[in-house]
């Protein structure tokens, strides 16, 4: 069974790594400068749109998809469903689940980058910020000192904050010491989920420092979506 692995995600590297059994493609967009590499066959770069994607299903002969990009891939996400309803192959969304609040958690949500970048001056003055580098623009006008943090650099390199360039896993205490160093006051996050840059809001619950979450688009409908590395690999085998 040849399967299209749609990646650019921790998981979808494990999941990779999981199924000798299948002949799997993962397919990752290529943005990164330093590609992280999962087992077996690798194609880097896009399709071409939900077209490209259809005639490349077809042309490879692929009889599964399994979506494991990011939860904010969400162009990626609508072309794998466009595409594989055309060709008539089955598709499997796989996303890891959102953050949930706890106790001590001073948490606002917010739909888009510019709703977060309104509510900002009413949370602090020194802004972490933590969204990649797409998305940056929405922030440009705050008039708040901000930090930037993303894997690569941002084109053109943005004036207006100061950048770090790093990429996770995050611990804990590292995140403490970063929001010491620079007297940071809110974080802005994206609610990408999981375990590998959930630290931050630790380290925000910890110093008392609000965060404003932007919310995912929503999951696609009409195809089944799992959560977790074992679910998908299980999808898979059922077939
Ligand atoms: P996107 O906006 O949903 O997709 C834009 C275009 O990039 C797609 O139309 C497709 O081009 C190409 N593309 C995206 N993922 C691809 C893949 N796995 N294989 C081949 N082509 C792909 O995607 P994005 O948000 O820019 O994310 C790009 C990649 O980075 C994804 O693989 C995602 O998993 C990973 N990533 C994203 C984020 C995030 O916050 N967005 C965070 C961590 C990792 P064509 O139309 O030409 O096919």
């Amino acid at each position: 069974m040849k399967v299209l692995l749609l990646g650019g995600t921790g998981e979808a590297r494990e999941l990779a790594g999981q199924l000798a059994d299948f002949e799997v493609v993962s397919s990752l967009a290529g943005r990164t400068r330093e590609l992280r590499l999962p087992e077996g066959e690798v194609r880097v770069g896009g399709f071409g749109g939900a077209s490209g994607l259809a005639q490349w299903l077809t042309e490879n002969q692929v009889d599964a998809v399994v979506d494991a990009t990011h939860p904010f891939a969400a162009t990626m996400t609508e072309h794998a469903v466009e595409a594989t309803r055309a060709v008539g192959v089955p598709l499997l969304v796989l996303r890891r689940p959102g953050w949930t609040a706890g106790s001590g958690d001073d948490w606002h949500w917010v739909e888009t980058s510019d709703q977060a970048a309104a509510l900002l001056p009413a949370l602090g003055q020194r802004v972490l910020l933590t969204i990649g580098r797409q998305g940056l623009a929405a922030f440009a006008g705050t008039g708040l000192w901000t930090l930037a943090r993303c894997v690569d650099p941002p084109e053109p390199e943005p004036t207006w904050c100061t950048l770090l360039l790093d990429r996770g896993p995050y611990a804990v205490d590292a995140e403490l010491a970063l929001f010491r160093e620079h007297h940071i006051e809110v974080l802005v996050t994206k609610d990408s989920g999981g375990p590998q840059t959930a630290a931050k809001l630790t380290a925000a619950r910890q110093l008392q420092v609000p965060v404003v979450l932007i919310q995912r688009p929503p999951s696609p409908t009409g195809v089944p979506v799992v959560e977790s590395i074992a679910a998908a690999a299980d999808w898979l085998r059922s077939y």
